[in-house]
């Protein structure tokens, strides 16, 4: 039995977690964390927190569980480098589960956009587009920005210059080494992502849509399940997945 807590449980995605986790055997939700509530009270109750809370929140709420030798899935996106950085630190202390998106459908995706990048080839043209509901809070997409990593990998690019954030003006023409990702915000959208690869005279667009929360509250209590009593380590949904 994983016993486990939520940290951001009154949310979209908590809410999401809660009804999935009823519905699963071998795990039960022990504590359910949200804004002026204390992670330190019911910790010990647990063996793995899920976090789908708060960039700026994520952080701290790991270095508790690193503290109490407890593991953590980490959903929550749009953390700073310092924040990320430190989240990357407690790997060594306790196990991790760091992922932008826990779809399998998305994390097929990510590899399809590696071989794909991989076999198109320079003459390709590399454009990402998300899009999401009006109530999201940060852009774009944790799971878009794994996809120009992923791009920026397979080509050699380094992503802080290739990387254009939609564009305006008199921009020029558009380069070979450029990466470009844009957000679109809208009504009650789950998450859309298309990887765009354009060359002269054809266009492959590879695209994943989400309708229901319940595919990414499903992956991270699966990555719960996957994580508990393992070795401290940073790991993401591929590593769960066995897609490596
Ligand atoms: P939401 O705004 O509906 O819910 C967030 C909840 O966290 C709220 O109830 C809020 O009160 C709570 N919260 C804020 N600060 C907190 C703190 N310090 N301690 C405890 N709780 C706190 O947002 P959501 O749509 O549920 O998304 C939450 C996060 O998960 C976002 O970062 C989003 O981008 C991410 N997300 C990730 C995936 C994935 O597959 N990795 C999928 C969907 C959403």
């Amino acid at each position: 039995m994983t016993k486990v807590i939520l940290t951001g449980a009154k949310g979209r995605m908590g809410q999401a977690l809660v009804a999935c986790a009823a519905r699963l055997p071998g795990l039960s939700v022990v504590g359910q964390i949200d804004v002026g509530d204390a992670l330190a009270d019911v910790l010990d109750a647990g063996d793995v927190v899920i976090d789908f809370s708060f960039h700026s929140a994520t952080a701290a709420l790991a270095e508790l569980c690193a503290e109490r030798n407890k593991a953590i899935v980490i959903g929550t996106t749009g953390h700073s480098p310092a924040d990320r950085a430190r989240i990357e630190a407690l790997q060594t202390r306790i196990p991790i589960v760091l992922a932008t998106n826990f779809s399998t459908g998305v994390n097929t995706l990510f590899w399809l956009t590696r071989k794909a990048a991989e076999i198109l080839g320079p003459n390709f043209d590399l454009e990402v587009v998300e899009m999401h509901h009006r109530l999201k809070k940060d852009a774009p997409s944790g799971t878009a920005t794994t996809l120009v990593e992923i791009l920026a990998q397979a080509r050699g690019l380094q992503l802080e210059s290739a990387l254009r954030h939609g564009r305006e003006g008199i921009v020029g023409e558009r380069t070979a080494g450029e990466i470009g990702l844009h957000s679109l915000r809208g009504g009650d959208v789950v998450g859309d992502h298309t990887v765009i690869f354009a060359a002269n005279g054809e266009r492959v667009e590879l695209t994943h849509k989400a309708s229901s929360r319940e595919t990414f509250a499903n992956g991270a209590l699966r990555a719960a399940q996957w994580l508990h009593g393992r070795a401290p380590g940073l790991y993401n949904m591929q590593d769960v997945l066995g897609l490596k």
